[in-house]
């Protein structure tokens, strides 16, 4: 039996691949709906309301045909709406304990797929607390999954491709833009102009949009700003050098009721964390789970797949999710070595195209330090425990703090409801920072470790885990 964790493109391309090749899998997913970020749509199943929907993303369709073979396939039982909230593992098997219908289950797997992907990244900046201020991904995510408009007059800002689609399928299903931000200029594209050739569909996708939208260049939201009712009223964007510190002068203000903003991705590693899976730093020096050209992470059970290893969109994650379940197959015997080597050639060709130009985007759109020169003092570094820039830079200067582990014990910083998904990266930077030195890999691991990654409550916890009955 494998067990993938992920339904997203990666983990469903993994579960089929996997499944194709004999194996049995169990596929979780912890949203009502297989499909992950990219595939996300409206509760209806049928093939109109994914088509319905292209108009915000052209391959709906691919995913629905990729989600009805993982659901029609018979060695494959998906289970949505399961949380998986902590992993262990022994020698013998990797138990997964995850929540489903309230009540928490636990499961015995000797395989593992993990195909977590990745959220938003958010860097703090005042004001961005205010109701109306959110990710492009949770703007999107209220549209696509729900058909919820997050406003009517929209700023979309921050930086990377993912700003465009976002700010085009919101124009398309009626709101007003009010201002495309993003913070890199386009002749960064020159010195790489060369990688464009790896991926002609997504530079023609991207051009596209830009024929569509009006996008500023080298500008930023720098603080948000509440009317009377506690909403959001308007934002300051100013024009930003290459190391985003702001152009003074430059400052003005958007009217709007909505703003999303985002910087990229963060791959989610609790799973990877919790396991003990090797580390390494990524192309912006946030860590990856570590994984060979089978997609097998340090631990010869366990595979990875997506956005976990790498941020690289949804292409990638394909590529990757077929090559780790055709070596989870492998490794439990299914396939033998020299099938599961030739069919995993012509594939890791494609794969490597497409992680080369992931990293070249991640270059060009690489986030600047400048942007912690935006705080100001009260400016909430953790909103979960409203824990300001002030009392983070107290805990340094006065009560001796070096590292995460210990802003976390003085400050609570990270010890919220999001348990640190949201502000430790940029906790980590601003320590470092403080202390004149670069964020380390180490101290980014060290802040997303924990036994239990997923809110649980203390009557679940108390419970025995159900053994889950899979197939
Ligand atoms: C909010 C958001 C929106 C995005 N929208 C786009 C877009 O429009 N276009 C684009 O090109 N790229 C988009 N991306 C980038 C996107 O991540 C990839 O393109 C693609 O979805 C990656 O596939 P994946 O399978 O690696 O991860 P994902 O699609 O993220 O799938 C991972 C899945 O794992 C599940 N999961 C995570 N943790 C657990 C757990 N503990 N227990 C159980 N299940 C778990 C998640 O619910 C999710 O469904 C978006 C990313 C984010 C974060």
């Amino acid at each position: 039996m494998i067990t993938v964790i992920g339904g997203g493109p990666a983990g469903m391309r993994a579960a089929l691949t996997a499944a194709n090749s004999g194996a049995r899998v169990l596929l979780l997913e912890s949203g009502p709906r297989l499909g992950g970020q990219y595939w996300r749509h409206l509760p209806e199943e049928g093939a109109e309301a994914w088509t319905g929907q292209t108009a915000l993303q052209s391959d709906y369709l691919a995913g629905f045909l990729l989600r009805n073979q993982v659901l029609s396939n018979p060695k494959i039982e998906s289970v949505c709406d399961a949380q998986i909230w902590s992993t262990t593992k022994n020698d013998a098997s990797i138990t997964v304990n995850f929540l489903h219908d309230g009540i928490s289950h636990s499961f015995e797997t000797q395989i593992l797929i993990l195909a977590t992907g990745a959220f938003d990244r958010t860097l703090p900046f005042p004001g961005w607390d205010i109701p109306g201020v959110m990710t492009p991904g949770g703007a999107q995510a209220l549209l696509k999954g729900s058909n919820v408009h997050a406003g009517k007059k929209i700023v979309v800002a921050g930086t990377g491709p993912f700003l465009l689609p976002v700010a085009s399928g919101l124009a398309k299903a009626g709101a007003d833009i009010v201002g495309l931000y993003e913070a890199q200029r386009l002749r960064k594209w020159i010195s790489y102009s060369g990688v464009a050739i790896l991926n002609l569909r997504k530079i023609a996708q991207g051009a596209n949009y830009l024929r569509q939208l009006r996008q500023g260049r080298g500008f930023a939201v720098i603080s948000a700003h509440a009317g009377e009712d506690g909403l959001l009223k308007y934002v300051r964007v100013a024009k930003i050098d290459t190391h985003f510190r702001i152009k003074k002068g430059s400052e003005t203000n958007i009217q709007c009721d909505a703003a999303a903003i985002g910087w990229g991705f963060t791959p989610n590693l609790s799973i990877v964390a919790s396991l003990g899976l090797q580390q390494i730093p990524g192309q912006d020096g946030f860590p990856v789970v570590a994984v060979d050209e089978l997609q097998r992470t340090s631990d010869p059970r366990i595979f990875a797949a997506g956005e976990i290893t790498g941020v690289g969109g949804a292409e990638l994650s394909l590529s990757e999710g077929m090559i780790a379940g055709q070596s989870a197959a492998d490794f439990l015997g299914k396939v033998s070595r020299s099938a599961t080597l030739s069919k995993n050639k012509s594939i890791s060709r494609r794969r490597s195209r497409q992680r080369k130009f992931a990293n070249t985007l991640m270059r060009i759109y690489s986030v600047q330090d400048g942007w912690r020169t935006w705080l100001g003092d009260d400016t909430n570094i953790c909103r979960c425990e409203e824990v300001s820039l002030q009392t983070l830079k107290a805990s340094i200067h006065e009560l001796g703090v070096t590292n995460i582990r210990s802003a976390k014990l003085l400050t609570r910083v990270g010890m919220g409801a999001c348990q640190g998904r949201i502000c430790s990266r940029s906790a980590v930077e601003i320590i470092a920072a403080e202390q004149k030195l670069k964020a380390t890999v180490e101290e980014h691991i060290s802040a997303g470790n924990r036994p239990i990654f997923s809110p649980i409550t203390l009557g679940q916890l108390a419970q025995q885990p159900i053994a889950y009955d899979a197939l």
